[in-house]
């Protein structure tokens, strides 16, 4: 079935919503051929005769997860079964991976930017998706980051050891990266409510960084969070900032000018808020947490009203985010950020894949078909974007549990790839 016809009451297209259908959108060879007012019993639109009719409430483009990492189960809460997993073998994480995607499939998300792991889970998923081209979501990957030796981020990234290393280390991980991912500051020290540690690289250093990764045609995003390393990862140039945390209106106007993208992932940290008991927070930590939280919310209001890009990412695989839903939970943290509908589902479907330079999806003439029907408008009950009923990728129809993970770890590539740069 590759040439369906849709028949919806509404459908948002990657940017606007619009409302009032019946509309008709005819798919000719997996591509997007016209859309048309009324459904094919009206004069308006006459169904394609080769074609399918599929009939349902609402479609949107499929929703981008634009930061993960597949290889960690966020359902995973206690601490040291999480250290313990970093120790297991790879097909265990494999699985892990696999699950990870079908979870983002099941959540209605067609397009996944992992943010790195040490283990190459990663690229190898990239490596097999091949096999279910049309069904199996979108992967873009970093393969593994960049981080200074000794410092945060041990489970994903490479280690460089001084600025003579930066470039031949970005070298060695190119090969199999779509982006660059760099650890440029450490963790919230939620306690105290500050950052933990010094930049990991100062202005130059990450200049460096941005400018070899350029070299390769290589985007860069940077685990950034605390004043001193947003002023460092906005004067390089970084493309995108993930976390952002304890952000400011200076940096922001910064980040507008420069057209630099924002994925602030709230659910990890609300997730700290919500479940104290696990860490052990006092009454204390979760008011500085809270106000954390605050102000983030009131900073990337702003940074939508100034025009900085911000796309949604929600750091599945942390403590207490599960892929898939987590991504979910992160939109309706923008919504609660102030965001309209509109700009909350165009930071999970259009804008992502305009600032990474990937086709676009969206619901329009002459576009790859990628979407997702839902079970109703979630412009009239924002709860529909729980509900995904179908997928439309690539011409082909089905549901999102028609498409399995690998039951066990394909037998000609049981291992991961070839370490590369890696400093033990
Ligand atoms: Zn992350």
């Amino acid at each position: 079935m590759n040439s369906p016809v849709l028949v919806v009451e509404s459908y948002f297209d990657g940017e606007r919503y619009h409302a009032g259908g019946p509309y008709t959108i005819r798919i000719i060879d997996g591509v997007i051929g016209e859309i048309l007012p009324g459904d094919p019993g009206s004069s308006n639109a006459t169904p394609n005769s080769a074609g399918d009719l599929i009939v349902a409430p609402f479609v949107m483009p499929g929703l981008t997860e634009a930061h993960c990492h597949l290889f960690l189960d966020g359902a995973r809460l206690d601490p040291q079964v999480r250290k313990k997993y970093l120790h297991a073998p790879f097909p265990e994480m494999l699985q892990v991976g696999w699950k990870s995607l079908q979870a983002d499939l099941a959540a209605g998300v067609t397009l996944i930017r992992d943010a790195g792991d040490l283990y190459g889970v990663n690229t190898h998923i990239k490596r097999e998706l091949h096999r279910w081209t049309g069904r199996a979501p979108t992967l873009r990957s970093p393969g593994r980051a960049i981080r200074k030796a000794g410092r945060y981020g041990g489970f994903m990234a490479v280690e460089v050891n001084g600025p003579d290393d930066i470039a031949p280390t970005i070298r060695k991980i190119a090969a199999t990266a779509d982006d660059l991912k760099v650890l440029l500051t450490g963790i919230i020290d939620f306690a105290h409510g500050k950052m933990k540690g010094d930049v990991q690289f100062d202005l130059a250093q990450t200049r460096l960084i941005v400018q070899s990764a350029r070299d390769l045609n290589l985007r860069t995003y940077a685990h950034c969070s605390g004043q001193e390393g947003l002023q460092i990862a906005v004067a390089a140039g970084i493309d995108s900032i993930e976390h952002g945390f304890f952000m400011s209106r200076e940096i922001l106007k910064a980040m507008a000018q420069k057209r630099i993208a924002w994925v602030p992932t709230f659910a990890p940290v609300y997730f700290q808020l919500a479940h104290p008991e696990l860490a052990g927070w006092n009454a204390r930590t979760l008011e500085r947490l809270d106000a954390i939280l605050q102000q983030h919310f009131e900073m990337v209001a702003q940074a939508d009203a100034w025009g900085v890009p911000v796309l949604a990412g929600s750091d599945a695989g942390s403590c207490g985010v599960p892929h898939g839903t987590g991504l979910i939970d992160e939109l309706f943290f923008l919504l609660r950020a102030g965001l309209p509908l509109e700009k909350v589902l165009a930071a999970a479907t259009a804008a992502p894949r305009k600032l990474w330079g990937m086709a676009p999806a969206n619901i329009a003439p002459g576009n790859a078909v990628d979407c997702v029907a839902l079970a109703g408008s979630p412009f009239e009950n924002i709860d529909f974007l729980r509900q995904v009923r179908l997928l439309v990728r690539c011409g082909e129809v089905f549901r999102p549990e028609d498409w399995r993970c690998p039951p066990a770890v394909p037998p000609a590539a049981a291992g991961p790839p070839a370490p590369v740069g890696v400093h033990s």
